[in-house]
């Protein structure tokens, strides 16, 4: 018996009516796993034009998709080539703001807290892998195992990188972020972008993101920026991501 998607009734963002869009078979990827559906289905709202997929999976099915977390999402993996791009990352943000507390929800293999201390930032992360957590705590670091609606407190610039696209409802993630953040603070958001040269040169059989089963969404640049404008963010600066392919890096400002 597979694991089965939760539905989504209306369009995730904006609660608009969605349609299939896409349908692909997955079982050829490495990261196929029988325990979960063939098949993907990708939907597109008729109102924001938002593609999400048809809906989302519960704890039990994302457990069977965490074991195999991949290898450069361990703390420690690769140090100073994720050092080197964590930096990338960090001197786009020190412009706006050089120093104070630093928040990196999904903090995946560590590099960019970890750097970010380098630089004088306090870092703080969140993580759903509890072996990730705890190795962070090893390096000096706090870090939880918690999700963003459950942090509180004040932090000068949040990350959040590659994690909008995995979450089934971002808004209510994003509302509580503009809650968390300092008033000068920055916000830091990377992921696929649906828009770019790359995504659209190679759909949609290259395409790697229409196989991606832990994601929910396929952001457009478009829609992204009106998503955090929704939720009390303005963007202010566009930029390409050098970490995962076609993806997009953008800072926002709290309005
Ligand atoms: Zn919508």
């Amino acid at each position: 018996m597979k694991h089965q998607r939760i539905p989504y009734e209306s369009c995730p963002l904006c609660g608009g009516r969605s349609e299939p869009r896409l349908q692909v078979d997955w079982t050829g990827h490495s990261r196929y796993d029988a325990r979960l559906p063939d098949t993907i289905e990708w939907h597109q709202c008729m109102t924001c034009d938002h593609v999400h997929t048809s809906g989302y999976f519960q704890d039990d099915a994302l457990a069977c998709i965490f074991e195999k977390t991949i290898a450069e999402q361990k703390v420690g993996e690769d140090v100073e080539y994720q050092r080197w791009l964590a930096a990338k990352l960090i001197e786009k943000v020190l412009p706006y703001r050089s120093a104070g507390r630093w928040l990196d929800v999904g903090f995946g293999n560590g590099a960019l807290l970890l750097t970010a201390r380098e630089y004088g930032f306090e870092p703080v992360g969140i993580d759903i892998r509890p072996d990730n957590v705890e190795r962070l705590r090893d390096l000096g670091i706090a870090a939880n195992r918690r999700g963003i609606g459950d942090v509180d407190g004040c932090f000068d610039v949040i990350s959040l990188c590659d994690v909008l696209e995995h979450m089934p409802y971002p808004v209510p993630a994003l509302h509580h972020t503009r809650r968390l953040i300092a008033s000068d603070g920055v916000l830091v958001v990377s992921c696929p972008n649906s828009e770019s040269a790359s995504w659209q040169q190679t759909e949609p059989e290259a395409n790697p993101y229409w196989r991606e089963i832990e994601h929910c969404h396929n952001f457009s640049k478009t829609r992204l920026y009106a998503l955090l404008r929704e939720c009390g963010f303005e963007p202010i600066r566009y930029g390409i991501s050098e970490r995962y392919y076609s993806c997009m890096e953008i800072l926002a400002r709290p309005v």
